[in-house]
């Protein structure tokens, strides 16, 4: 198993997608792929935008896996 193969276990949402990814990036402690880094920043954007959590037909573009982390990280108002 080669050191990419080995970090791109850390993303959670990796192992499915191919190619993995090759560099991860970090979101509040959590090593995530550069593809899901750049939907958690986008669906926090809507959701800032919104201010509140995102309808359905905006959801539906966005994994369980990156709702989820930004539902446990957005700051709720
Ligand atoms: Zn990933």
């Amino acid at each position: 198993m080669s050191i990419y193969q080995e970090k791109a276990k850390e993303c959670k949402c990796c192992g499915k997608h191919v190619p993995l990814p090759t560099v991860l990036k970090e979101y509040n402690g959590i090593m995530v792929c550069p593809t899901t880094f750049a939907n958690i920043t986008e669906y926090t954007r809507i959701w800032n935008t919104v201010g509140s959590r995102p309808s359905g037909s905006i959801r539906k573009h966005f994994s369980e896996y990156v709702q989820q982390i930004v539902e446990n990280n957005i700051d709720k108002k």
